[in-house]
């Protein structure tokens, strides 16, 4: 007797999870696989922010805050939102919860009814489709290919809304395709949405500060979708604190009192430590986190250099985020060594199987072309993947 509710029976398991477990696993039984599944920075997390979380346990923050955050915090986010984003928000429209990934999903339950329509331009992170599922809402994918950097453009997204469209929702820089968005672009897709009211943009900011080119351009920066606009960002990425669970969102005021509403009746806020830690987090000038993004550069040039020389992948320069999405269509209707490869996700099996690499499937990105690698990873691991990827795929 299946018990398990309809809902929750058309949800899928994350396959960034699924993929990395998998991986977990092979290593534990004593193979020697190197995981560049998980989008996780490999980094420690500043000793500064380390310090205010010791503080802030020996200052017994050990009771509930208050639901959207402390103020405190909300102050240090609304402050980094006007010093990086030149976005003015109050304490009260922000609200920090456990991880970007529940500021999502909180949004999503405060705006979606049974049947709306959620425009996902394809590829999207995993978890998009599936929370837009879990609210009872229904997806609407844009394609987009390697060919226009997997971007899509102002023009597709009119063509898209249709009267019962509630929400964009994209991430820009883009996990995973490691494009991001131009001032530009953002401006036209801004310009579509304004014509709009009952659209609302999910902006997914979360790779921000990793952008080795251009400048990150908020979209709520545009007035005329500000009051249509709820930003994404969180302390994940850019502090490589991902098992912190600190996410937050900026919003209008009546957006902001809904994930309020939300998350009071359901976690009722976030780790009182890590929100602490986090004060000090968002106080950090970005210059101190250029550490890291110069390693993940150096990382993306030479993985860049490396994936060109393997059969049958074709990749674009990604410009932002950590990830790279090559198109493996080449592979696909092909038999490997004994594999069937019907889609990318068969690929991915395949490659963990023959060659020890953990990479994600591009099916529940939206993208059955495509396997995702995060480059999140050592020098040495990344060279050795490609190596055994390369070696792995040449007879074919
Ligand atoms: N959005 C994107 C695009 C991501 O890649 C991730 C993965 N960390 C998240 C949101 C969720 O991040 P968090 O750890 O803050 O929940
Ligand atoms: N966001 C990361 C990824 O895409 C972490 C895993 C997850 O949250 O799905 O790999």
């Amino acid at each position: 007797m299946n018990k398990i509710s309809d809902r929750l029976n058309r949800l899928s398991y994350s396959q960034t999870f699924v993929m990395s477990n998998k991986a977990r696993d092979m290593k534990a039984a004593g193979i020697d696989v190197i995981s560049l599944t998980l989008g996780e920075p490999d980094f420690d997390v500043p000793q500064k922010i380390k310090q205010a979380a010791f503080d802030a346990i020996n200052e017994n923050y050990s009771h509930y805050s208050p639901v959207p955050g402390f103020l405190e915090l909300r102050q240090a986010i609304a402050a980094k939102l006007k010093r990086d984003n030149h976005l003015d928000y109050k304490p009260t429209q922000i609200c920090v919860s456990n991880g970007a990934k529940q500021s999502i999903i909180n949004v999503l339950q405060a705006i979606i009814n049974d049947g709306d329509e959620v425009i996902l331009p394809a590829p999207y992170w995993v978890s998009y489709d599936e929370m837009v599922k879990l609210v009872g809402g229904t997806s609407v994918f844009i394609e987009t290919s390697i060919d226009t950097d997997f971007k899509f453009t102002a023009e597709q997204l009119e063509k898209a809304i249709t009267p019962r469209t509630k929400a964009l929702l994209y991430s820009s820089p883009c996990n995973p395709s490691g494009s991001y968005y131009t001032r530009g672009e953002l401006e036209a897709i801004a310009n579509v949405v304004a014509k709009y009211p009952q659209v609302t943009i999910i902006s997914d900011e979360i790779y921000e500060f990793i952008n080795y080119e251009g400048e990150h351009v908020s979209i709520a920066s545009f007035p005329q979708v500000y009051e249509q606009t709820a930003v994404i960002n969180g302390m994940s990425k850019a502090f490589a604190m991902t098992g912190w669970r600190i996410g937050y969102s900026a919003c209008p005021d009546w957006l902001a009192s809904a994930c309020d509403k939300v998350q009071g009746q359901m976690t009722s806020g976030a780790n009182t430590v890590a929100q602490r830690a986090s004060i000090t987090a968002m106080q950090m000038d970005p210059s101190e986190l250029q550490y890291m993004i110069m390693e993940f550069h150096k990382r993306r040039d030479l993985v860049f250099e490396l994936i060109k020389e393997i059969k049958g992948f074709k990749c674009n320069l990604p410009k932002s985020a950590f990830y790279f999405f090559p198109d493996i269509s080449y592979f696909v209707g092909k038999n490997l060594d004994g594999f069937e490869i019907k889609d990318s996700d068969d690929f991915a099996m395949f490659l963990l199987e023959k060659a020890h690499v953990g990479s994600v499937g591009g099916v529940s990105f939206g993208s059955p072309e495509c396997i995702r690698l995060s480059y999140a990873a050592s020098e040495e691991d990344l060279r050795e993947a490609m190596k055994r990827i390369k070696d792995c795929v040449e007879p074919f």
